[in-house]
């Protein structure tokens, strides 16, 4: 009864330290506010402790309707692995698509990325019979780059830097369309790349070619980040003549991966702030550290590490696996919190025998769900609440059905995911508003919303 007790007492600890009251989440609606403000007045936020949101415009400027036809191919260049697609646009708010997935070898990682991109590319249009010869009708083509990029123009972007161990020479500050169309040249293919998005935006335009109302894409996956529909007129970095250059609305890369880096509002606890001090970004991305799958059960290890020391959990004692960092994959944490079994059996699967800690009781499973619970309930409410943020941001829109295109695991995987945002969305919208809101999944976004973006790019060629 003794241990119980202290089990109690600390299990309420962690409670209270992860519990996000209603005030806090308001605050960080409005801190969201700010900082999209300044992030829209303001250049070079990127990759900084402490500057505002980056609000990085995309240059894209057109709506697809679903009526578009034709055929695009999209590359998406991911942390581990190159998909080169083709699609085919069915005009029906359908689409067909061939791809093939390409690991990127560590070589190409650290040194030939761009020729093994064309040898990729290459390889793909071979074995489809999709080259052409043709020099003056080259295959369009829309990249969705996941790196940090200074966008100047649809098809224009410097490298800021690189990360997720890429470290390829002489490409930071230089032009990565010009760089991955040399490598296209050296080896006469005939592909034209005419846009450079990231994968937040591939999620919007492939939700809006079967949704015209969508109106914000979001990424819940390794990491988490959001685009949105914004006025021209606000991106105030803007001079009044670039401004005049665009039509009335552009998508916006928000980078929120990064909001309140300087943790002004975010209730960072000592087993967040752990997991930021080991990590090789410290001080940066903090808000994608709390809610995004490379991290989720990173956090719920420290939390466990720190019952066991105190004697409460898995009788005092981790394993060689519990103690290695990142060894709890955000996806085990979906299957501890998604099991109803009365003696939690798939927990003592993962316990036992992933993490090879033998011989637990109930107790230790009903604690080991608790952890995971209080972590995952508090990231879904962080994302509920950014959501909210960017959808209040432009209240007109609200006044009418919204949709909202989702990609990533912890959405399409983690249970309860997408309920918790609409339950969010009640609180702080309120239901009426709530009620218009709807969330798909945009999967495939990446590919697919590229070769939306290569055709609304290459109609204006
Ligand atoms: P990416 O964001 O790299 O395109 P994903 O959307 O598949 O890829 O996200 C991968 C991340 O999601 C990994 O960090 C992984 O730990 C996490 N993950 C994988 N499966 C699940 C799951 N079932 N539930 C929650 N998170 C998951």
């Amino acid at each position: 009864p003794e241990k119980s007790e202290k089990l109690t007492s600390l299990l309420n600890v962690l409670h209270d330290e992860f519990l996000l009251s209603d005030e806090t989440v308001d605050r960080i609606v409005a801190d969201f506010h700010e900082e999209m403000r300044q992030g829209l007045a303001k250049h070079d936020s990127m990759g900084k402790k402490t500057g505002p949101l980056a609000m990085i415009p995309s240059y894209v400027t057109s709506r697809p309707n679903g009526k578009e036809t034709g055929s695009y191919l999209a590359l998406d260049l991911g942390g581990t692995n190159l998909r080169v697609c083709q699609i085919t646009l069915n005009g029906d708010s359908t689409f067909s698509i061939t791809q093939q997935k390409f690991t990127i070898p560590a070589e190409a990682k650290e040194a030939t990325l761009f020729d093994w991109i064309a040898q990729s590319v290459e390889l793909f249009l071979d074995e489809h019979n999709l080259a052409t010869d043709d020099a003056s009708n080259p295959i369009p083509c829309g990249f969705t780059f996941s790196f940090p990029i200074d966008q100047t123009g649809i098809a224009k972007g410097k490298l800021i830097m690189w990360n997720k161990g890429f470290a390829v020479p002489n490409a930071v500050d230089r032009d990565i369309v010009s760089l991955t169309q040399s490598a296209f040249s050296r080896r006469f293919l005939n592909v034209k790349i005419v846009a450079i998005i990231n994968d937040t935006i591939g999620s919007l335009m492939a939700s809006a070619y079967s949704h015209s109302n969508s109106q914000m894409g979001i990424i819940f996956g390794t990491g988490t980040n959001a685009c949105y529909w914004e006025k021209t007129k606000n991106i105030t970095k803007w001079t009044k003549e670039e401004i005049e250059r665009f039509p009335e609305e552009m998508i916006i890369n928000m980078e929120w991966g990064a909001f309140d880096n300087k943790l002004a509002v975010l209730p960072f606890t000592p087993y967040d702030n752990k997991l930021n001090r080991k990590s090789h970004n410290h001080g940066l991305q903090v808000f994608e550290k709390m809610i995004s799958g490379m991290y989720l059960g990173e956090v719920i290890r420290n939390v466990l590490l720190w019952l066991v020391d105190r004697r409460v959990l898995f009788g005092g004692r981790s394993s060689e696996v519990l103690n290695e960092g990142y060894s709890l994959d955000t996806s085990y944490v979906s299957i501890a919190v998604a099991d109803e079994t009365p003696q939690l059996s798939e927990i003592k699967n993962l316990i036992e025998g992933t993490l090879n800690i033998p011989d637990t009781t109930l107790t230790d499973r009903i604690v080991f769900k608790y952890a995971c619970n209080l972590v995952g309930a508090r990231a879904k409410r962080l994302s509920g609440a950014a959501m909210c943020a960017v959808l209040l941001w432009r209240p007109e829109l609200l006044e009418k059905d919204v949709t909202v295109g989702i990609d990533g695991s912890m959405f399409q995987f983690y249970p309860g995911f997408a309920d918790s945002l609409m339950e969010e969305a009640k609180r702080i919208l309120g239901p009426e508003r709530a009620s218009r809101v709807k969330l798909i999944l945009a999967k495939d976004g990446s590919g697919f919303g590229a070769a939306i973006v290569a055709m609304t790019a290459s109609k204006k060629l």
